[in-house]
């Protein structure tokens, strides 16, 4: 029979909140009856989820919309959707008139004006529930596109969207709206229902993700949440991202210390090691502060592992202060630095009250010495690790060789010709590098149980 199914692609740029809605999207779009295709060309309806938390983030969701234009000339049955953080939360009325040529513009996370206008199209949706299927996509249970379905072994649930803390530079707040926690039941639901589906890791996310539930009186906060999903059936992994120096306490240490699911990594930015710089950033901590969290994360939760974000070059940062923040990298020592040039953004406290006085060349230079210390750093940290036997969480093979996660989060490649896919199998490592180990598996992986 001819395959007849009108088609979906989904580009998503942006973080991990990101790449959990067009996941969600995508199942929606397959209840409709969209199938997947990673053909541009070929496809009906074309998502764009953009990110704008940087400028050059957003030059790209706007050089790939402009890229695809010429489809929607060719074919002007295209449906175009623009979603996620260009679009924003507060009316679309100005993008509409730059943008002519998309049909459907949604806000993060929002799965529901592509779903409205796709119902107008009644020839193709005969059957589909509408209001059935807008129902399901906000409660919970999700059913994994297609093209991943099988094969996804880690996968992202938020659970807190939106932000309400306005650091000084950043533009999320203003393009995701308020804080809201999602209901309890809903991410239950929506674990259980990846479980059932084969995933075995899923990571928890929010702006400020320790502050979940504390927008909804008496609701289960992160550590009760942590509690409910370690006892999920068939998990094996569960994460959570990013926290705040100032949300993350010791109820969700002890949480993660005490609970066999939960992995000991954190994400917790300290985004500049100077109390000027923390000051005029909005942050609400200073390095100190920040000093005695890590010591204590590392008190209560033995072996863990710590990521943290900086952004260099932000307004008025002198060299002085500068060197404050790659000392505290060189004290600290953490296992992961993300790092960012500051990009003035619209709307932002920094853009409007803030010259952006730092030359480029400045920033890239303050950069690349963070990179070369963080290199040195991650590399001495590693190398303790040579010799180990570790339980690693395979998620999928890349060029020839499997890849996977130890329960720090850090990446370990295997040579296997069997299928390790969504297995945990202990690996003892034999190569580490700054940013990635490899390893020889220490068991041959338990054959596939075939159920009839
Ligand atoms: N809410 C999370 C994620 C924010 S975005 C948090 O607070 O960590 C991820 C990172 O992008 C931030 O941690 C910050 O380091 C960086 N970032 C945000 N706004 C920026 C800007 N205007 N310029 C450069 N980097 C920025």
């Amino acid at each position: 029979m001819e395959n007849t199914a009108k088609k979906y692609h989904i580009w998503t740029a942006g973080c991990q909140m990101n790449v959990a809605d067009s996941r969600r999207l995508g199942s929606s779009l397959e209840h409709l009856g969209y199938q997947f295709t990673d053909n541009v060309k070929e496809t009906d309806v074309l998502v764009l989820n953009t990110c704008v938390v940087r400028q050059s983030a957003e030059n790209k969701a706007l050089g790939f919309l402009h890229s695809i234009r010429p489809l929607k000339d060719k074919n002007p049955d295209l449906v175009i959707n623009l979603m996620g953080c260009l679009v924003g939360v507060r009316g679309t009325e100005k993008l509409q008139k730059k943008l002519p040529f998309v049909d459907v513009f949604s806000p993060p996370s929002d799965p529901g004006p592509l779903i409205a206008h796709l119902s107008q199209d009644d020839d193709f949706i005969a059957e589909a529930d509408v209001t059935r299927n807008r129902f399901a996509l906000m409660d919970g249970e999700i059913i994994i596109p297609e093209h991943e379905r099988g094969k996804l072994v880690s996968a992202f649930i938020p659970i807190v969207y939106g932000c309400s803390h306005a650091c000084a530079y950043c533009i999320i707040p203003y393009q995701r709206g308020v804080e809201r926690s999602r209901p309890v039941g809903d991410i239950i639901a929506e674990a259980r229902s990846l479980a059932a589906q084969g995933v075995k890791e899923i990571t928890l996310l929010g702006q400020i993700v320790d502050r979940y539930g504390k927008d909804v009186e008496d609701g289960p906060n992160l550590a009760d949440l942590l509690r409910l999903l370690n006892d999920v059936e068939g998990l094996e992994r569960i994460r959570f991202l990013t926290s705040h120096p100032n949300y993350f306490g010791v109820d969700i240490m002890r949480a993660v210390a005490e609970l066999d699911k939960v992995m000991p990594h954190f994400e917790v930015p300290i985004q500049a090691g100077n109390d000027e710089v923390l000051e005029n950033m909005k942050r609400g901590y200073t390095h100190g502060d920040y000093r005695k969290l890590i010591a204590q994360i590392r008190t209560e939760v033995s072996n863990c592992s710590i990521a943290t974000d900086i952004i260099v070059g932000f307004p008025g940062e002198t060299d002085e202060q500068f060197e404050d923040t790659y000392q505290l990298l060189a004290d600290l020592k953490m296992d992961v630095a993300h790092l960012a040039r500051y990009s003035p953004r619209n709307k932002t406290v920094s853009k409007r009250q803030m010259k952006d006085d730092i030359p480029d060349k400045v920033k890239r230079e303050r950069f690349h010495r963070l990179e070369d210390l963080q290199k040195t750093i991650a590399s001495e940290i590693n190398a303790r690790l040579l010799g180990e036997a570790l339980p690693v969480l395979f998620e999928n093979k890349v060029k020839g060789r499997w890849r996977g996660r130890t329960s720090t989060n850090k990446l370990v490649f295997v040579e296997s010709d069997d299928d390790l896919r969504g297995k945990v199998l202990s690996a003892r490592i034999t190569w580490t590098g700054p940013w990635s180990m490899q390893a020889q598996l220490l068991n041959k992986p338990p054959s596939p149980v075939i159920l009839d």
